[in-house]
């Protein structure tokens, strides 16, 4: 790896970041702030404000006012739609500068930041299509007397706190979706990745957004994101983090019973069949255990395999992760990126440690990467891996594949639910009836056939059992951040209760 290259690359000074609120960026001034450490070079690139409850409380009462000024709740559709749109085309102009800021805060691959702008850019345009579609219903069948409507209304001021794995792709799974009905928002971002979030408030004022509909309140979880799902005046809160945190979010919810939309973890099962394309499924694979360093919800962290091709599967999985090519964030031919922190590093590593005392077998890697310039972890595959044990039931959040033996289809399926999560599954095999059997039962709100990690912003996603409460994206998506209401309308005389 050439190391003198990304240097050369890396930001002259530290980059400053302050919030945004009420269509006006603020700056740290006496708060506290927290330096980021690009976890692909261990270099400090940005300082983040740690923001107050007061400051909060400022962007609530500016969402609040946008929200009953109707300069965006009660527009017409079509102006919110242009908005929309016009936010998409900032993120292709600004998409270099975005990348390169996503990389450097989170470690992943420019390559993958660059595919999760565009794919943010596409959540922009379709919820311009959609916020056009949104409309309610009507009941001609109520009788002579009756007519009944019922409509739709956005639902006021939204929470969102984001996570730091993809801090703008969720962003805009979310975002858009929040916006399109009409809602304010007010968005608290990962402490440790604020950046894009930040730049995003830029190109919402030039695509034409009404100052105080987007705020953005830097700062950490148990200051700034507990008060926000505490807050009395937020009507919705929308939740990306683990299900630890999610709990939490969920309790303080109840301050005001706001509705909470929780997007949580995941342990997600790739089941092999003997019968699937076993090079493409090693291919699928290896690429869903070290997208984004395994540090990803969906990440296919458990391999359920057939035990019949159970051993062969793991070689040629072992052939393809050697030929993984690990390091500098910055050059696009890199596949592998850093980990977060160097907390994490060190749990990944426990639970690497933890599975052989468990009786499991280390097949390949379990170690940091040496000489190179970040914080890397080398894909890892655990063998003999039983499904009680903890590698096989929490989520470890790294390169780190549990691999579990399966002998029939319904040991397969048993194996891949005996979990608390049910957030993905991928399913290989040729057999269309196996696949679509299995599909039906598996416990995964995202289940991919003979390919994985796959999506787009028309199909909803979300978790079954602990990975989550509610559906993100698609028009469901939109729904989600809207209070239905009924409308009963008299039709002539009204017959009297007294006279
Ligand atoms: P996290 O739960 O530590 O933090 C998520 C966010 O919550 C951060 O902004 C954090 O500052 C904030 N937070 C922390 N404590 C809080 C509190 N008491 N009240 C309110 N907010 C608080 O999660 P993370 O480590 O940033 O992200 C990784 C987790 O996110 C993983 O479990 C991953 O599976 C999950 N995730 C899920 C999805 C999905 O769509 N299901 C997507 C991405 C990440």
């Amino acid at each position: 790896m050439d190391t003198q290259n990304s240097t050369a690359k890396l930001p002259a000074q530290v980059r400053k970041l302050g919030y945004y609120i009420d269509g006006a960026a603020r700056e740290a001034g006496d708060r506290k702030t927290l330096v980021r450490e690009a976890p692909g070079y261990l270099v400090p690139v940005s300082e983040v404000a740690l923001c107050t409850r007061q400051d909060l409380e400022e962007a609530v009462t500016a969402a609040r006012r946008a929200f009953d000024g109707g300069a965006w709740s009660r527009c017409d559709a079509v102006i919110r739609a242009k908005v929309l749109m016009a936010a998409a085309d900032g993120i292709r102009a600004r998409l270099e500068e975005l990348a390169y800021w996503e990389t450097l805060e989170t470690g992943k691959p420019i390559s993958q930041s660059r595919g999760e702008m565009e794919d943010a850019a596409g959540h922009y345009e379709f919820c311009a299509g959609a916020a056009r579609l949104l409309h309610g219903d009507s009941y001609n069948n109520q009788g002579e007397a009756l007519f009944g409507v019922v409509t739709r209304q956005p639902s006021g001021v939204v929470g969102l706190i984001t996570p730091w794995n993809f801090p703008f792709i969720v962003l805009a799974e979310r975002l858009p979706y929040i916006l399109a009905s009409g809602n304010s928002v007010v968005v608290k971002p990962s402490e440790l990745t604020s950046t894009t979030t930040l730049i995003f408030a830029d190109i919402l004022a030039e695509a034409g957004l009404p100052k105080g509909v987007y705020n953005v309140v830097t700062g950490t979880g148990p200051e700034v994101g507990q008060a926000m799902s505490e807050h009395m005046d937020i009507d919705i809160i929308s939740f990306t983090g683990s299900t630890a945190t999610g709990a939490l979010v969920l309790k303080a919810s109840a301050t005001n019973f706001k509705k909470a939309s929780l997007e949580l973890g995941g342990k997600n099962p790739q089941i092999v069949f003997a019968d699937a394309d076993l090079d493409a499924a090693a291919d699928g694979v290896a690429f869903a255990m070290c997208f984004n360093a395994g540090q990803c919800c969906v990440s296919g962290s458990r391999l359920v395999v057939e035990a019949s091709v159970a051993k062969g599967f793991v070689a040629r999985l072992k052939e393809k992760l050697a030929r993984v090519r690990i390091g500098d964030c910055l050059d696009p031919d890199t596949q592998l990126g850093a980990v977060v922190t160097p907390e994490h590093q060190a749990k990944i590593l426990s639970y690497v440690e933890l599975g052989q005392q468990e009786g499991a077998h280390l097949a390949l890697g379990g170690a940091a990467c040496e000489g190179l310039s970040g914080r890397f972890i080398q894909p890892t595959i655990l063998e003999n891996v039983r499904p009680e044990m903890r590698v096989a039931q929490e989520e470890i959040f790294g390169p780190v594949l549990s691999v579990i033996p399966f002998e029939t289809a319904e040991e397969a399926l048993q194996i891949a639910n005996d979990c608390p999560y049910g957030l993905a599954a991928s399913i290989w095999t040729k057999d269309i009836d196996k696949a679509l059997q299995l599909m039906r039962g598996v416990h995964s709100g995202r289940t991919w056939v003979n390919t994985t990690i796959a999506g787009g912003p028309g199909q909803p996603m979300g978790g079954f059992k602990q990975s989550g409460i509610g559906r993100e994206a698609g028009m469901l998506g939109i729904e989600e951040y809207t209070e239905v209401k009924s409308v009963h309308i008299a039709i002539g005389d009204r017959s009297p209760w007294v006279g």
